[in-house]
C-alpha cells in the first residue's frame, strides 16, 4: 500500500490530507503536439503498421515498468468512441478485458484503470481517438474507498435514477444515468443491471450491451451543445490484488466539461477548498436533456 512508502517512492502522502500524490517529474518533458503528422494513424510513430485497434506501452509513462499503455481505439483520425458503432466500440471493450487479464496477471498490479480525455480542454495531447490504463501497484484511494463503501444500491435494479427519471440510456444488461449526488453536470455513470466484477468477466452479448449504451450516451453528450463534448471517462473494476472483493461491481463514470454550449464548468477554490461539489445543473433536468438529445 501506498502507506508503506513514504519518502523515497514516487508516492507520497501529504501529512496534512492523507491525499496521495505521485511523482513524475521527469513526464514534463513529453511534448505537447508531435511535431510532424499523427503517431497514431497507420504509418505514425506508434503505429506502423494497419490496425482496427491496437494498444502499446506510453512512450512518456507516468509509472514505470510498462505499465501505462495507450490504447488506440480506430484507425480513422476522424472518428470519435461514438462514432465508432456497436462493432468498433466491441473491438475495444474487448481489447480493454484483455489488457485488464494481462496486466491484471501481473505480481507489481494490483489495480487496472481504464480511463480516457478527450478533447484538448481536458488535456488530450493527440485527437486521435484513444484511450490510456494505469496498472497500479497499489489500489487507489477512490477505487478502494467505492469498494469499501461497496453500497450494491448505486448499481442495482434499484439504484437511484437507473431506472427512473435520470436513466438516460438502456441496452439490454447494460445502463446509464446521471447520478443522484452528480457532482458534474450531465454526469454519467454506466454499469450493468447484475454484477459483474470487471471487464473480462463479461461475456459475449454482456460487452455488446456496454459497447452500445457507451457509443449512445457519448453520442447523446456530442448532440447536446451539437458540439464535441469534452469528458474524462474511466471505469472502476475488480483489484488484481489477488484478495477478495466481494462489493467489486464494474462501472464506468463519464465527466463532462461543458455546463452550456462552449462554457466549462470549473472546479473552483470554493470546491477544492470543501471538497463539497456545486453542480448548477439539477440531475434530473440534465437527464432529460440528454434522453431529448439526439444520437
Ligand atoms: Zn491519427
Ligand atoms: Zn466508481
Amino acid at each position: 500500500m501506498a502507506e508503506d512508502r513514504p519518502g523515497e517512492g514516487p508516492y507520497r502522502t501529504d501529512p496534512l490530507t492523507g491525499e496521495i500524490a505521485y511523482v513524475v517529474a521527469k513526464r514534463q518533458a513529453r511534448p505537447n503536439l508531435p511535431s510532424v503528422g499523427c503517431p497514431f494513424c497507420p504509418g505514425g510513430l506508434e503505429a506502423p503498421q494497419p490496425y482496427d485497434v491496437k494498444w502499446f506501452t506510453n512512450r512518456w509513462p507516468a509509472m514505470p515498468d510498462g505499465r501505462t499503455e495507450v490504447v488506440l481505439y480506430t484507425s480513422d483520425h476522424d472518428a470519435t468512441f461514438a462514432s465508432l458503432g456497436a462493432t468498433g466500440a466491441r473491438r475495444v471493450v474487448d481489447l480493454w478485458a484483455e489488457r485488464t487479464l494481462e496486466l491484471g496477471a501481473r505480481d507489481d498490479v494490483s489495480y487496472v484503470l481504464i480511463f480516457e480525455n478527450k478533447g484538448p480542454e481536458v488535456g488530450a495531447t493527440i485527437a486521435h481517438p484513444h484511450g490510456q490504463i494505469y496498472a497500479f501497484d497499489v489500489v487507489p484511494p477512490r477505487a478502494r474507498a467505492e469498494l469499501e463503501r461497496g453500497d450494491a444500491s448505486a448499481f442495482g435494479p434499484d439504484a437511484p435514477g437507473a431506472g427512473s427519471e435520470r436513466l438516460v440510456s438502456e441496452h439490454g444488461e447494460w445502463r446509464s444515468w446521471v447520478p443522484w449526488a452528480a457532482s458534474w453536470p450531465y454526469e454519467l455513470l454506466l454499469a450493468p443491471r447484475n454484477p459483474e466484477p470487471d471487464l473480462p468477466s463479461l461475456d459475449g452479448p454482456h460487452r455488446d450491451d456496454l459497447a452500445a449504451t457507451l457509443v449512445d450516451s457519448l453520442a447523446r453528450l456530442d448532440s447536446l451543445f451539437d458540439a464535441p463534448m469534452p469528458y474524462m471517462l474511466w471505469f472502476h473494476q475488480r483489484p488484481t490484488d489477488g484478495r477478495h472483493w466481494p462489493s467489486a461491481w464494474l462501472h464506468a463514470h463519464v465527466a463532462p466539461l461543458y455546463r452550456a454550449g462552449g462554457t466549462p464548468r470549473f472546479v473552483a477554490a470554493g470546491e477544492l477548498g470543501s471538497d463539497v461539489y456545486f453542480n448548477p445543473i439539477d440531475p434530473d433536468d440534465a437527464a432529460a436533456a440528454l434522453r431529448e438529445a439526439c444520437p
